[in-house]
């Protein structure tokens, strides 16, 4: 057993595009005296007039229509079951197994024969009506159709006073239901909720479920105290048919719902009251709903159809017009008596006449068996690559998704090719494509985030909408008055306080300080201990070499070199020799300055004065180059004007072309090369721009770096030639490679008395207790000697800071 609500699937409604009016049939109810005179049939067996005479029934049609004349599908009169069977419903019990939905009802005044017609008479099989025959007709062509897997479902719905009730809820393994059922729509249709239904895999089950709620339906009519003709009972036949072929993963599914309306006599001849009254009311009012709901289907410019007013019409909300195949059979007496009712209930039915359908195949698609069938055909197209690589001779190519390693394999391969280190990356299949590009993007995004955080270690950047760190750069001379950086016409890359190099003439050096103040760039105190200013290091540029200075790294070795060396220095400084005995005053340090600069500094001169030549060499190129873009630009700018100019003249004077081809004068087409041309130098000069910045950029830091060890060097000449005695120089010497002129010559002085007072005390107080213990005083002075050597050079440091 299973509910309604686990039909859910993928599904969509196959529209045939043909449209179909409601079959609508009328069953006459044998009777002994037909009213010939008042009932007669047309020929065609498909017309019904109805005639009265107008005294028949006085004050009541008096005045009013007399003859009515209805169109329908087929007037069944002394129709045998079978007969209305075949008329009825065999085609669209038949569609159903093909897909289509349909739905049969009868329609009628109590007693007029809808139940005989739907469920006929139970104890005779020859009466038995259309819910047995179409069962026994579904059973009969799934063995038929022995293509296809087909189950059927049963469920027999009943409702009564806008109440739910499940006729089939009394077999042993369903049990009343604790909640109330509802009726519950979804994509896939309209369900009720809590309705049994029930899996039938033979037409006897399927009879022996007929019969329980046959039964049901009589008991509960008398235990409840109920009117079943007051009843409107909905018996649903399920269809779901898979094709046999595992391939097909199309399915179908479709329901058959065999409805017997309550009666549809009107409240007025019954004179009904309380319970009664209140059952009557119901059936009125939803049949009533049902006939504004037929009302509204057969009116093909109302969009809304009101399903929802009532039970019935809800639950049957996809199975009255839309995609499904619809039958009416209107149940008629045969009798003058009745003939009022009669008159309403065929208006009913030509009303449902009206009704167009589109009848079209639900059909769903199997999950499982289309996961199945692409599993199957991937393995297949596998299998075909496989046989395609090894004709066109590739070996064993892996087409499976890639891992961490391939992956990383990728990676290095896109890093290679970017180095140049690999020629080309070999296409393998697509996935390794588009790995490739993905990496790609990896490899450039992590590239720019590098270079990113390196110009930021470098640079302050400046926000190009940041407007007062603009007008800083402005006032420093560095940008523009558009705001552009000077050699950055184009406002491409970035917003960068760069080493200046293109100061205007007459600006003074302090103003870059005070630019690179304003960046908050640390400025390198550049001649701190010195007297001199900068300025008078500048010396007349001639050389084009650039020369590496000894970087801090390698002063040490020099140092050794220097100091652990009583040689004479070598020849490239042959000046140390000849040098004249220490005055007795010392020069000022500005003269001193120059002597150092030939003497024991002329070699660091010489490369400071070469990087500083280089440096302004390069300067002057960057801002030759400069103001060329600036020219260019301009030439740009007043080229796209004269174009702009000739363009407007082109337009004014009016188009020509030539099959899509614009054709301008010679003027015209000139300026555009010119422009053309001028864009290219353009960015060549740009090109060289950048460059020229880049190798300014390294100069310059050549140059601090020169004048830094030349100055660094003076004042350790200036103290050592001038202050510290030569005799406390070789006493300094001798231990470590420290050098004198180095260590503040206050220090340098006292340090020279402690330790000849400490060496004297330590003579006098451990020489007498051996020579053996003259490693040790020489131990011990070493440590001494290191310690105030680093003491030294702290307190070196921390002049220097100052
Ligand atoms: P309804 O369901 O419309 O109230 P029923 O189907 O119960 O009417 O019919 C009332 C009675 O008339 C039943 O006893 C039924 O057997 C009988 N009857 C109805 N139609 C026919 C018919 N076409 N041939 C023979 N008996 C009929
Ligand atoms: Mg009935």
């Amino acid at each position: 057993m299973m509910t309604t609500e686990h039909f859910a699937a993928l599904s969509f409604v196959a529209r045939m595009g043909t449209r179909k009016k409601v079959h609508a049939f009328v069953r006459v109810k044998p009777t002994d005296n037909f009213p010939h005179e008042m009932i007669r049939y047309g020929d065609d067996n498909k017309s019904i007039d109805i005639l009265l005479k107008k005294d028949t029934r006085r004050g009541v049609v008096n005045n009013q229509q007399t003859d009515w004349s209805f169109k329908l599908d087929g007037v069944l009169h002394d129709a045998s079951q079978d007969l209305v069977y075949e008329t009825v419903a065999k085609d669209v019990v038949s569609q159903a197994l093909d897909g289509y939905n349909g739905t049969i009802m009868c329609y009628g005044q109590t007693g007029a024969g809808k139940t005989y017609t739907m469920t006929g008479a139970t104890e005779n099989y020859k009466h038995r009506g259309i819910l047995p025959r179409a069962l026994q007709q579904v059973f009969r062509m799934i063995e038929e159709r022995t293509t296809h897997a087909i189950t059927v479902r049963v469920s027999y719905l009943e409702i009564y006073n806008e109440s739910l009730f499940d006729l089939l809820s009394t077999l042993p393994y369903v049990g009343p239901s604790a909640t109330p059922m509802t009726i519950v729509e979804n994509p896939q249709g309209v369900f009720i909720k809590g309705l049994s239904v029930h899996l039938t895999s033979q037409e006897e089950d399927a009879f022996s479920l007929l019969f329980e709620g046959e039964t049901n339906r009589v008991i509960a009519s008398h235990t409840m105290n109920k009117n079943s003709s007051r009843s409107h009972c909905i018996f649903t036949i399920y269809v779901e048919s898979h094709s046999r072929t595992l391939s097909d993963e199309k399915y179908i599914t479709s329901k058959i719902n065999l409805v017997d309306l309550a009666g549809s006599e009107r409240l007025g001849k019954t004179g009904s009251e309380g319970r009664v009254l209140k059952e009557a009311t119901y059936i009125n009012k939803s049949l009533s709903f049902l006939e504004q709901a037929i009302i509204a289907l057969g009116d093909q410019k109302r969009d809304h159809i009101p399903f929802r007013q009532c039970k019935l019409t809800h639950a049957l909300k996809d199975s009255l017009g839309g995609n499904c195949n619809m039958v009416l059979v209107t149940n008629i007496y045969g009798e003058a008596a009745q003939l009022e009712e009669t008159l309403s209930s065929l208006r009913f039915a030509s009303r449902m006449k009206l009704v167009t359908t589109e009848p079209a195949i639900n059909e769903k698609y199997d999950a499982e068996r289309m996961v199945k069938n692409l599993e199957k055909e991937l393995a297949l197209l596998k299998q075909e690559l496989a046989i395609h690589d090894s004709l066109a001779n590739r070996t064993l190519v892996n087409y499976d998704p890639m891992d961490e390693v391939q992956i990383a394999e990728i990676n290095s391969q896109v890093r290679r090719y970017l180095e140049g280190t690999l020629d080309e990356i070999d296409i393998i299949n697509l996935r390794q494509i588009q790995e490739v590009f993905n990496q790609f993007r990896v490899v450039l995004s992590q590239q720019e985030q590098e270079i990113e955080s390196a110009l930021r270690r470098k640079y302050t950047l400046i926000d190009k909408n940041d407007f007062a760190a603009i007008s800083a750069v402005q006032k420093a001379g560095l940008a523009d008055v558009n705001g552009h950086l000077v050699g950055e016409p184009d406002g491409q890359g970035f917003g960068l306080g760069v080493i200046p190099f293109s100061f205007k003439p007459g600006k003074k050096i302090k103003s870059k300080k005070t630019f690179k103040d304003q960046l908050s760039i640390p400025v390198r105190k550049e001649g701190a201990s010195s007297p001199l200013s900068t300025k008078e290091l500048d010396i007349s540029p001639s050389k084009t070499q650039l020369i590496l200075p000894p970087r801090d790294g390698d002063v040490k070795d020099m140092r050794d070199r220097e100091t652990s060396s009583t040689e004479p220095f070598p020849s490239d400084s042959p000046k140390e020799e000849l040098r004249p005995p220490r005055p007795s005053t010392p020069p000022s340090k500005p003269v001193a300055f120059e002597d150092f600069k030939n003497e024991r500094g002329s070699e660091i001169n010489r490369i400071f004065k070469e990087n500083k030549s280089i440096l302004n060499e390069r300067r002057k190129r960057a801002s030759e180059t400069t103001q060329r873009i600036n020219a260019i630009k301009q030439e740009i700018d007043t080229t796209k004007e004269a174009l702009n100019v000739q363009k407007a003249l082109r337009e004014k004077q009016g188009e020509y072309e030539n099959k899509g081809l614009m054709i301008i004068d010679e003027e015209e087409f000139l300026l555009i090369l010119k422009l053309k041309d001028l864009k290219k130098q353009y960015r060549a000069e740009y090109q060289d721009l950048r460059d020229l910045r880049a190798e300014i950029q390294y100069c310059q830091h050549l140059v601090d770096q020169c004048r830094h060890r030349l100055l660094t060097e003076f004042d350790i000449w200036y103290n050592e030639s001038f202050f510290i005695p030569e005799d406390l120089q070789v006493a300094l010497k001798s231990g470590c490679s420290i050098r004198p002129g180095m260590v503040p010559i206050n220090r340098v002085v006292s340090l020279g008395e402690d330790d000849q007072d400490k060496f004297s005390q330590l003579q006098q107080t451990m020489l007498p207790e051996g020579p053996e213990s003259v490693s040790f005083y020489n131990a011990k002075v070493k440590t001494e000697q290191k310690h105030n050597y680093l003491k030294a050079i702290t307190g070196l440091q921390q002049v220097n800071k100052k």
